[in-house]
């Protein structure tokens, strides 16, 4: 296949794919062999990656509506689905859901599973392995959903799933009963993915109180260890509400440790400022700042028609967009570094982006867009090349 003067990158060129990989990429036009298909124009891109997603609570949303529309109601309602689950049925919402994520051009996805269901924890472990198969790359993380100290027994299941062998530990330090047993939960998630060898993946200052602060805890956690890029924090609302002058000093901690801040906009921007009358605090993190420091941000989908958030498509470009709305990211430069964060900076945790270089290997996407303003207006269906 050909495809003739594309953009790649916000230049033009000529690329040709045989066989699984792209053996010609010019500046120059290509001319077409006999019988070749030739795509023309457009815009293309390394696949997708989602940096956070609930897989196994993915698809029962219209069984627990969170009529609060908090994320402390979410958790309550997903705790009493989860004594009714099955293997069967976790896999299949989970197949259903990553055959969502393909057809927006998603080939790598990195789930937090709650270890409050160890049936859970072994179904999304066999299924990391059976859709490799399918070029679909999974990663797991053990996601304490309730917190690991609140109540007996939960430390040791989420230590009994990284175990079993997920690829990274998580936590939520912010829904421990007190701060200081946050910031507890922060470093035992550090000193089990040492014990491990593992990544770590948190749910951190989920949250519209200033008063939350883990995060500064996770950088220093990951500064002492030199785990730059080993690192995310996920959500970080907190950060949204907190001072200036505190938001400022834990930006800079974040861009020095080399902690990932992954930003989740469908679900926070509804999540957030519940407790709020009028005004209500939009309650997404500060992206713009991260990114003037120097931080990297990833752009999660989250939920797609959970208990949280009975919306969602798992169309990361959604994700993206509802970024460049609530954050005010509108400028020309910050909505194309919005949409190339999908497939740049979302796949830092899976080693970084597949680059489309003459003799790599595909797929790669092809989108039939005039650039990436375009993308992020009409959110298309890509076509996976290779
Ligand atoms: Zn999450």
């Amino acid at each position: 296949m050909l495809i003739h003067r594309t953009l790649l990158d916000g230049a033009l060129c000529d690329l040709r794919v045989e066989e699984g990989r792209i053996t010609a990429l010019s500046a120059a036009p290509l001319t077409p062999l006999p019988g070749e298909e030739v795509l023309r124009g457009g815009l293309v891109s390394p696949p997708l990656a989602e940096p956070h997603v609930h897989l196994d609570a993915a698809l029962l949303g219209e069984q627990a509506p969170n009529l609060s529309g908090t994320l402390r109601e979410g958790i309550a309602n997903w705790a009493r689905l989860r004594e009714a689950l099955t293997e069967q049925d976790v896999l299949d919402r989970a197949r259903r859901t990553l055959a969502m994520y393909r057809r927006w051009g998603c080939l790598r996805v990195r789930t937090h599973v709650d270890t409050g269901s160890e049936l859970a924890v072994r179904a999304l472990l066999a299924l990391r392995e059976e859709v490799r198969a399918q070029g679909v790359q999974l990663q797991v993380v053990a996601f304490p959903q309730e917190g690991i100290l609140r109540a007996p027994g939960r430390r040791e299941a989420w230590e009994r799933a990284v175990e079993l062998g997920c690829d990274a530990v998580g936590a939520i330090p912010h829904f421990e009963r007190c701060t200081e047993e946050g910031w507890e939960t922060v470093r035992l998630a550090f000193a089990l993915a040492e014990k491990y060898d593992r990544l770590v993946d948190l749910h951190c200052d989920e949250t519209d109180d200033p008063g939350s602060r883990n995060l500064e805890v996770a950088c220093v956690e990951t500064l002492k260890r030199g785990w730059a890029g080993r690192v995310i924090a996920g959500h970080c609302t907190s950060l949204h509400s907190q001072e200036n002058p505190y938001a400022a000093k834990v930006i800079e901690l974040v861009t020095h440790s080399g902690v990932q801040i992954v930003c989740n906009p469908l679900d926070n921007v509804v999540l957030q400022g519940r407790y709020d009358s009028y005004p209500k605090r939009r309650g997404l993190t500060r992206v713009d700042q991260l990114w003037a420091a120097g931080a990297s941000v990833g752009f999660g989908h989250d939920s797609v028609m959970d208990p949280w958030y009975a919306l969602g498509t798992a169309n990361l470009v959604d994700a993206a967009y509802m970024a460049v709305h609530v954050c005010q990211l509108t400028s020309q430069e910050q909505m194309v570094r919005a949409v190339r964060t999908l497939w740049t900076d979302n796949h830092r945790c899976f080693g970084g982006q597949p680059s489309i270089v003459e003799g790599a290997a595909t797929p790669l996407l092809w989108w039939e867009v005039a650039d990436e303003v375009e993308l992020l207006r009409t959110r298309p269906e890509p076509r996976v090349v290779g």
